[in-house]
């Protein structure tokens, strides 16, 4: 039998991740954010199936996009961080790439290029993020210039910094600043992600572009979120299973130390997998039907899990790192970091199986 590390994608619980992310939506079209891999999903079969639910896709640089006009996906593609030199703006010309426009400079690099671009133009706000993007005050200078270059269709686009809150200051501050941007323009607009989708702080706007709640692993699930369901499921079984003493540690520095004489399973996945190898002694790790913590350090190719709880456990008994038992952001509280970076991190080595 071969190593059972895999990465099972169900593509029926994307698109009925959709469907959900539809009715949030309301008359806004949705922008579908298959960067990063589809956040590690498989970005060819994701856009596939999303291809029926969406009206466009958003990645973050241009190879990525290509990569998906390559694959015969068809639908309005915008490239979020805009073009970087003049071989990304020939790019975006030949494969008809909706781009967003974050600094002069681009518009210097559009400006030399001569094209004129038929595909609406983003032009990216920056409301408070202080990440990319043109003050308010400048933005219509910016659609001025623009126009004179022969631009036609503009969309005006932000991002909220802390969209998981929605009456946090900066949250507050932004949505402020955006109301009275979009308030004294008349150009399209686009300013939810995820998180301000699911607390509605996306008021009327042309589109939306949820990322992390299609996949699944949204940072709630109160209300309507309860019903997204997790895409990727990342599964394993154990391999071995020994006995070890009180008073002896486990793994790699002696970080553990069993406090009784303790039962201990072997999975083979490891930080080479993606597995975090900040994950702390006490991270859920879903073996058979409950939850059972990892103890001892992460290695490359394998953990350790004690399961002097479930004194049944048996080599080959299935174990879930995370998916549909464990929510990915559940292991990630556990190792310092957030479920997105979970998902995107996994490498290459780990087969994946698509289910439909
Ligand atoms: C990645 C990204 C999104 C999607 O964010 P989620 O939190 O995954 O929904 C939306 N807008 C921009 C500008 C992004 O970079």
């Amino acid at each position: 039998m071969p190593r059972p590390t895999t990465l099972s994608v169900d593509l029926a619980a994307l698109s009925h991740n959709a469907a959900v992310t539809r009715r949030f939506a309301g008359n806004s079209k949705i922008l579908a954010s298959v960067k990063a891999n589809a956040y590690g999903h498989g970005i060819i079969p994701c856009s596939e199936v999303l291809s029926q639910s969406v009206d466009g896709f958003a990645v973050a640089f241009c190879e990525e996009a290509v990569g998906l006009r390559q694959h015969n996906i068809a639908l309005p593609l915008l490239v979020l961080e805009g073009p970087f030199d003049r071989a990304d703006v020939e790019a975006i010309k030949e494969h008809d790439l909706m781009m967003t426009l974050h600094s002069h400079h681009q518009i210097d690099l559009l400006e030399k290029a001569g094209y004129q671009y038929t595909t609406p133009l983003w032009i990216k706000v920056d409301t408070g993020m202080h990440r990319l993007g043109f003050s308010p005050a400048e933005a219509p200078q910016v659609i001025k210039r623009l126009r004179q270059l022969g631009a036609d269709s503009m969309i005006l686009m932000s991002h909220y910094a802390d969209g998981e809150n929605p009456s946090s200051t900066v949250t507050l501050n932004q949505q402020q600043a955006w109301q009275a941007l979009t308030a004294s323009m008349a150009s399209e607009s686009s300013v939810a992600n995820s998180a301000a989708i699911i607390n509605t702080l996306a008021t009327p706007t042309d589109w939306v572009r949820p990322g992390i709640m299609l996949y699944g692993a949204q940072h709630t699930d109160k209300g309507t979120a309860k019903s997204l369901t997790p895409v990727m499921s990342f599964k394993s079984a154990v391999m071995a299973l020994r006995q070890v003493p009180e008073g002896e540690t486990v793994g790699y520095g002696g970080r553990w130390r069993a406090t009784r004489d303790s039962l201990i399973a072997t999975v083979p996945v490891g930080y080479g997998d993606g597995y975090p190898r900040g994950a702390e002694d006490g991270t859920p790790v879903w073996i058979q039907d409950g939850r059972f913590p990892l103890v001892g350090r992460v290695s490359m190719d394998m953990i350790t899990v004690d399961v002097t709880d479930f004194p049944n456990c048996q080599l080959d008994t299935p174990v879930e790192l995370w998916g549909k038992n464990l929510p990915v952001n559940e292991v990630a509280r556990h190792c310092g970091t957030i479920g997105y970076e979970l998902l995107t991190r996994l490498t290459g080595r780990v087969p994946m199986r698509f289910s439909d």
